[in-house]
């Protein structure tokens, strides 16, 4: 309708430009000074040595009898009059314009007073376009569980799921899945991301999160408790990550970071290499991870804590004494039982 509405107008401009064009071309035709190609003005910038006969312009004329009438005077001002051509072109193509638009809003209904987006009878967009994420807030709880590699976000999720009936996600684990995945087109990448500690790019992570959750609510037995509420272990990662995921698949009611020093996390990870059998469990692999936790996985925390969702626990202590706090903490911020 907009649409329509605009080319009708363009239209008219256009009409109205042309017929502006014809009765200037037609005073032209009657008026030298207006023609639109400025002969004068263009004869006086030409190399053409004697471009007027009847010109006065040259010195060496002035020998031309005193018996003959006067010339005529020389245009005025001849180059500041074809300049101004296009100007009166212009003004009137804006003045049309003006009038027209003033018209037709004066024809366009009014815009329904509604505040909801996309009302029927709406002639303008509504305010964004951004798209409505996959689950509600209303209907599932995603927590996102941050923190240095090695702090103990797998073994606190484990204890939470057990007694408080979350779906646990990783996101290392769903990609590990999907770099052995038969067939994968990101097989590679993702293998090259995490031997370097690297961020996979978020597409493809936030779109394997989406359907883990979705796969987990659709097969969920009727009344679970635990089909609609997620801890999403290590995401995200990075801010884009992180407003994706919010914005398409499910805004998250708080962050659970686990705070560690950065000895501790390595002298857990070299013991966990020992046995996990992953390949980023190497020296090398575990510098470069916490290169990136600290520049790119950091600031997606202090977004979260400048919002208030942030719920740190110091994750330095025995897995016990951690789950403790963990508890506690979640308890104050979501209630009993949450
Ligand atoms: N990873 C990623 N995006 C994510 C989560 C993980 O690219 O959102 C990659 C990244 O290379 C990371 C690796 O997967 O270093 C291992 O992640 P995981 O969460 O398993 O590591 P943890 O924190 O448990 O040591
Ligand atoms: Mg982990």
């Amino acid at each position: 309708m907009a649409a329509s509405m605009h080319r009708q107008t363009w239209r008219q401009l256009m009409r109205l430009h042309s017929q502006r064009t014809a009765t200037l071309t037609a005073t032209a035709r009657t008026c030298p000074r207006f023609l639109p190609v400025a002969a004068p003005a263009r004869r006086s910038y030409s190399s053409n040595p004697n471009p007027n006969p009847n010109s006065n312009s040259n010195p060496n004329s002035g020998s031309s009898s005193s018996s003959n009438p006067p010339p005529p005077p020389p245009p005025r001002n001849s180059g500041q009059e074809v300049k101004f051509w296009p100007f009166a072109v212009l003004i009137a193509i804006a003045s049309g314009a003006y009038v027209l638009l003033t018209r037709t809003r004066q024809e366009m209904p009014a815009r329904p007073n509604s505040g909801a987006s996309g009302g029927r009878g709406q002639l303008l967009p509504p305010p964004s376009n951004k798209p409505t994420p996959a689950f509600s807030p209303r209907d599932v709880t995603v927590l996102f569980v941050l923190g240095g590699p090695g702090a103990g976000k797998g073994t606190q999720c484990a204890r939470l799921v057990s007694e408080y009936g979350f779906t646990h996600l990783s996101a290392g684990d769903l990609l590990r899945a999907e770099q052995e995945r038969p067939g994968s087109e990101f097989g590679a990448l993702i293998k090259d991301c995490i031997k370097n500690g690297a961020i996979v790019p978020m597409e493809v992570t936030v779109q394997l999160l989406e359907n883990a959750m979705a796969e987990t609510i659709r097969s969920a037995p009727k009344g679970s408790k635990s089909a609609a509420r997620f801890l999403i272990d290590g995401f995200p990662r990075k801010m884009d990550q992180a407003l994706k995921f919010e914005e398409v698949v499910c805004p998250a009611k708080l962050v659970l970071f686990f705070d560690c020093p950065e000895a501790e996390m390595e002298r857990r990870l070299m013991e966990r290499g020992k046995t996990s059998g992953r390949a980023d469990d190497n020296a090398e692999s575990i510098r470069k991870r916490f290169r990136t936790f600290v520049e790119t996985s950091m600031p997606v925390v202090e977004h979260y804590e400048k919002e208030g969702r942030v719920i740190k626990v110091d994750a330095t202590p025995t897995p016990d004494d951690v789950y403790k706090d963990t508890k506690g903490k979640l308890v104050k911020f979501l209630g009993e039982g949450f």
